[in-house]
This record gives structure tokens, C-alpha cells and sequence, in this order.
């Protein structure tokens, strides 16, 4: 009798079970199909085309010659630590051994260093938040954005290769390409004494040979689960906190897109403070597992 309901329980055990993966499983797929279709790719470059005005407010010279001294002596302390999350086919964080946390996201912030990512990353380091910053070599071009990078990484921030022009990969040819990647991990390399180790392709259009040099590079591929701050709805303070942590797609190891753009340096605060009332914590990006 005993033995008998130890197995009824088994058996409706395992049948639960089984239905919870099958959810998951259905959940996953119209999650990636959601994505697929909201990958910005056309949405990215309007917003790109419509080009921010580029206001520099937020780098006064004054902070960065405060910081400079500081760059030499600590450069490098930007560390890889052991791997604990692997990115899945939707680019989420996914733990690699049982135990680790799954509750996490990871914070990006794209097309750095443009006049806000100075002030965002201030606003992370005081959250205690960690961060990928994706850049371009574009942004790169003067001593004093070189200086506001140096700072970012000073800070602890992982930098990532966002291509130097922001050319969509599959309209280039590959020798451009490799320009576009390697040209850009130089001067990052020049700049803050280390090369990146992760690689995010503008409008998150990756071509074969471009995934294959950037493996080669040793740097982690990656897109995005979501991000909103380049549609109109989303341009202001309040509407991108509020998208950024109230959406559907946040998920267990969401990788949330953002960029260097006024409303979402003003949000940044707000939709940390939001991820982490709903449970999240900010994955540190030098926990992700790198290509060999
Ligand atoms: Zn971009």
C-alpha cells in the first residue's frame, strides 16, 4: 500500500514535471519568435539615421583630469573570473552549474562612448551595478572620449567591440568587415591596455565570416533578449524605466539592450532599482563563459 502510493506520487510527479518543461519549452520558442521579429535591426538604424544630437554636457574636462591620473596604475584589473553563465540561442544568460543563480540579467549599453555613457556608468558604480559598454571606433577619435573610456574601465566596466563604423555587417564586404572588428579591438587595445572580449554587431546583423573573427578574436558573440530606448514611445525618462522592467520578456538571464542616449542615462537609476525589486540581480559580464 505504501509502495503503491510512493509510485502514484512519482508518477504524478513526473507528469507535472513534464508538463512544466513542455510550458518552457513553448514559452522559449515564442520568446525567440518575439524576438526575432523585435530585433531592431530596422528600428536600431532610424534611430541611428535620425542621429541624436550629440551633446557632450555630461563629460565635463574637469572629471576627466581628475581621473587620469588614476588610469596607469590600475589598468588590467578588468578580470576575467570564473565562468558561471553561457549565453543560450536567445542570447539569455543561462547558469552553467546547478546552484548559480538564475535570476540575473545583464546590462549593455550600446553605441559608447556618445555623451551620456560617462554619467551612466557613474550611475552604475554607485548602484554597484556592472555592465558591458559596447563601442565604436567612431566615438573613439578624440583624447578626451579616449579618456572618458579609460574611465568607464577604470571603473570595472567590461568593454565590448560594437564594430568602428556601425555598418551593418552584411552590406560590407569581409575585408571591410575585419577592418570594421579588428580596427576597432586596436585602438580599445591602445586605449585602455587590454583588447574586448565581447562583440555585439550593429542592428545585431552577423554575417558567417564576421562570427568566425570574432570567435577567432576570442571574444563572446552576442545580440540581445530585448531593449526599447530607440523607439519613439520609449524616448523619455519615465517610459523607458518603465518598459525596461515591466515587459513580458524579462525573464531569468534576460540581456538587456540599451544605449548611450539622454533618456536612458536619466532611467538608469530607476530601472536598476526596478530589476532588483523584481528579484534580479546584474550579472557580472566577466562571468560569462568566452569562446576557447
Ligand atoms: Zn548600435
Amino acid at each position: 500500500m505504501f509502495r503503491k502510493s510512493i509510485i502514484m506520487l512519482l508518477i504524478i510527479f513526473l507528469g507535472l514535471f513534464s508538463v512544466a518543461c513542455s510550458n518552457n519549452e513553448s514559452e522559449e520558442e515564442s520568446g525567440e519568435e518575439q524576438i526575432t521579429e523585435e530585433e531592431p535591426t530596422e528600428q536600431e538604424t532610424n534611430t541611428t539615421d535620425e542621429s541624436e544630437p550629440e551633446t557632450d554636457e555630461e563629460t565635463s574636462p574637469d572629471e576627466d583630469s581628475e581621473m587620469e591620473g588614476e588610469t596607469e596604475q590600475t589598468s588590467g584589473d578588468e578580470e576575467i573570473k570564473e565562468a558561471m553563465y553561457e549565453l543560450n540561442e536567445i542570447w539569455n544568460l543561462v547558469p552553467i552549474e546547478e546552484g548559480t543563480n538564475e535570476k540575473v540579467v545583464l546590462l549593455t549599453i550600446d553605441d559608447a562612448p556618445d555623451g551620456h555613457a560617462l554619467e551612466m556608468a557613474q550611475t552604475l558604480d554607485q548602484l554597484d551595478a556592472p555592465a558591458i559598454f559596447f563601442v565604436n571606433g567612431h566615438f573613439l577619435e578624440s583624447e578626451e572620449s579616449k579618456d572618458v573610456l579609460r574611465q568607464i574601465h577604470e571603473m570595472g566596466f567590461a568593454i565590448g567591440n560594437h564594430t568602428y563604423n556601425h555598418q551593418r555587417l552584411s552590406e560590407v564586404d569581409e575585408e571591410t568587415q575585419k577592418q570594421e572588428i579588428l580596427e576597432l579591438s586596436e585602438l580599445i587595445e591602445e586605449t585602455i591596455g587590454e583588447k574586448p572580449k565581447f562583440f555585439r554587431a550593429p542592428n545585431g546583423v552577423n554575417t558567417d565570416y564576421a562570427s568566425a573573427l570574432v570567435e577567432e578574436e576570442g571574444m563572446l558573440l552576442m545580440n540581445w533578449t530585448y531593449g526599447y530606448d530607440w523607439e519613439a514611445d520609449y524616448r523619455s525618462k519615465d517610459a523607458i524605466a518603465d518598459i525596461m522592467v515591466n515587459t513580458e520578456l524579462l525573464t531569468d538571464g534576460a540581456n538587456l539592450l540599451m544605449h548611450d542616449r539622454e533618456w536612458t542615462a536619466a532611467a538608469l537609476e530607476d530601472i536598476v532599482k526596478g530589476l532588483r525589486e523584481k528579484g534580479y540581480e546584474m550579472a557580472d559580464p566577466m562571468t560569462l563563459k568566452l569562446p576557447e
